[in-house]
């Protein structure tokens, strides 16, 4: 090997070794007399030194000529560092440079690179694998690494067998667009991608594997979105003779053996709750559990007093800020005109101050006297010092205004720390959603979704109310992985496919596969993926999934460093037999 030791390793107990290292110059000093060179590595920083008095003048020229991101192997003696610095782990020592090798220059580098860099993220993408030498960077890597290692091992000693399914297949129902491949060989045809490995993973339950896994690329053609990737990773798993709770309980079991491994937390209970209750309690199907701030509705306090904007609201329902009564008239515009920014929606908002003094003071005081005011405080659970504030409308808006107002206060209030973790599963989701495009209903979830038993029947007479075996994992407001039991008996799927609107020929051409699977005994069976890019950043405290991913898209799903999407040759179109006028018109 070039070196005798990594540039994270030595301490002061290495004083007086001679030692090889290997590395990047980090960062060049010269003051005349001496020359510091900052050497990096994968492992950290180690300082070297070359000193004039006791350095051949050759090794003392060739120190000069470095320059930043040099490749360089130093040989020297470790020696006590007259300067100390405490915030690296080697910063006792330096290496007293006798030998220098070269091993390759440098342009220099378009950006710094150094924990805190002057460099933007486009350029930063562009030059991903010098970015990728900055430690934070290859931090959040190596935490990636420790996930996956984490979870092979969990997985593993569940019994689960980790089976990779095709990437070049055909299109899997998840309700994004599929990327395509076209065909040389079968001209005028096409592979997609796989969404997920949804249908595949069902299909090994009909083969017997009974527990899989895979850790595995899926690919979504989704609008774009900040901090979306059109190709992400997930932990896919599927399980056979099972029900819900043990699919449950044995992720659950996942989840806290990384965050117990990975980060040493030791993750409470995971809670449970209905898709109703979530939505009627914070608005929405992923709520931020560190925090309390519960949704009260109040439509039988509220309505009927003359106040026409909460008369005719189909729900009145607010929250308590608890200790924010002091809050200023500027601070409650500022709410105000947070909730009403188009993307949130609301009409405006009413507010109620209960004051330290007991005395109650709201927007809406001409229409109601201090005693009513005094009601909603008690169904609040308001306390002097407490803020209530409350919106009203249609039912669906309204939750999902309060719930982002909700979300902003705790931030503001300091509420949502970032190294508390609250988990909880979100179960018995709504089957079906209706969706006024296409005017019909869409699976919630995908197609294979099984209905609970006792709403079976409303699957034709009320399908909007049929619930579904289909739960979400959301920890700390993210939602992190969904999964469902999923329908395994060939009538049931066929009514399914009824109320999605497919004609019995069109579900047969496109899962025909699956249902022809089905025949030949297939056992009841459910799974589940988490979102694995998410999880990491999750796991890392921060907010985007790309600096998770070694080489991500940027948000315009452009890969910026090999300049990807791109055209292709004519050649090469003419071989795949696509004529791009066609595709144009
Ligand atoms: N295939 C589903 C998804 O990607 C997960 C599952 O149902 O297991 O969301």
């Amino acid at each position: 090997m070039l070196r005798t030791h990594t540039c994270g390793e030595l301490r002061i107990g290495n004083k007086g070794t001679v030692v090889t290292l290997c590395g990047w110059a980090q960062k060049i000093r010269d003051k005349g007399g001496m020359i510091w060179v900052d050497l990096r590595d994968r492992y950290g920083l180690t300082q070297l030194v070359f000193d004039e008095s006791k350095t051949s003048p050759e090794i003392v020229a060739l120190a000069r000529s470095v320059g930043r991101e040099f490749v360089l192997q130093a040989t020297g003696k470790v020696i006590e560092r007259f300067a100390k610095n405490d915030k690296i782990p080697t910063g006792e020592i330096e290496i007293e440079v006798s030998e220098l090798n070269l091993l390759n220059p440098s342009k220099v580098p378009p950006f710094t690179i150094e924990d805190d860099t002057d460099g933007g993220d486009e350029l930063r993408m562009k030059y991903r694998y010098l970015d990728i030498r900055r430690q934070p960077v290859r931090k959040n890597l190596e935490l990636r690494h420790r996930m996956l290692q984490a979870t092979r091992a969990y997985m593993d000693s569940q019994n689960f067998m980790e089976v990779e399914t095709p990437f070049l297949i055909k299109s899997t129902p998840e309700g994004a667009r599929d990327f395509v491949v076209p065909s040389r060989v079968h001209q005028g045809e096409f592979y997609a991608l796989p969404q997920s490995p949804q249908t595949f993973k069902q299909l090994l339950m009909v083969s017997g594997i009974d527990r899989y896994f895979q850790i595995v690329r899926c690919f979504r053609d989704e609008d774009l979105r900040a901090d979306r990737q059109p190709e992400f990773t997930q932990i896919d798993c599927e399980m056979s003779f099972i029900e819900q709770d043990d699919i449950l309980n044995t992720f659950e079991g996942l989840t806290k053996h990384l965050f117990k491994n990975v980060l040493g937390v030791s993750l409470e209970q995971v809670e449970r709750m209905t898709y109703d209750e979530a939505m009627r309690f914070y608005g929405s199907d992923k709520p931020d559990t560190r925090f309390e701030m519960k949704f009260v509705e109040l439509n039988d306090l509220a309505k009927g007093k003359g106040f026409n904007v909460f008369d005719d609201a189909e729900l009145v329902v607010g929250i308590c800020a608890k200790g924010c009564a002091s809050y200023t008239r500027k601070q409650l515009d500022e709410l105000t005109e947070f909730v009403k920014k188009p993307q949130i929606g609301a009409k405006g908002l009413v507010y109620v101050r209960y004051n330290e003094d007991g005395t109650l003071r709201s927007s809406v005081d001409k229409f109601y006297e201090e005693n009513s005011l005094k009601s909603w405080a008690v169904k609040m659970n308001a306390q002097p010092g407490d803020l209530m504030l409350i919106l009203s409308g249609a039912t669906d808006t309204t939750r999902n205004a309060l719930s982002t107002l909700r979300l902003k206060l705790g931030e503001d209030l300091g509420l949502r720390v970032k190294n508390i973790f609250k988990a909880l599963w979100v179960v018995d989701f709504p089957l079906l959603e209706w969706n006024e495009e296409s005017g019909r209903f869409h699976a919630m979830h995908h197609p294979f979704t099984s209905p609970k038993k006792q709403d079976f029947d409303k699957l034709t007479s009320d399908p909007g109310a049929v619930r579904a075996n289909a739960y979400d994992l959301v920890i700390n407001g993210v939602e992190i992985g969904g999964g469902s039991i999923r329908i395994h008996d060939k009538t049931l799927q066929q009514a399914m496919f009824n109320a999605l609107g497919f004609t019995e020929e069109e579900a047969k051409k496109q899962f025909g596969f699956l249902m022809d699977a089905f025949e030949f005994g297939a056992p009841p069976h459910g799974g589940i993926a988490f979102g694995f890019d998410r999880l990491c950043a999750l796991f890392g405290g921060a907010d985007s999934i790309r600096d998770f991913i070694a080489f991500p898209k940027n948000n315009a799903g452009r890969d910026v460093m090999i300049d990807s999407p791109s055209t292709i040759s004519k050649e090469q179109l003419v071989e795949l037999g696509i004529d791009i006028r066609v595709a144009a018109k």
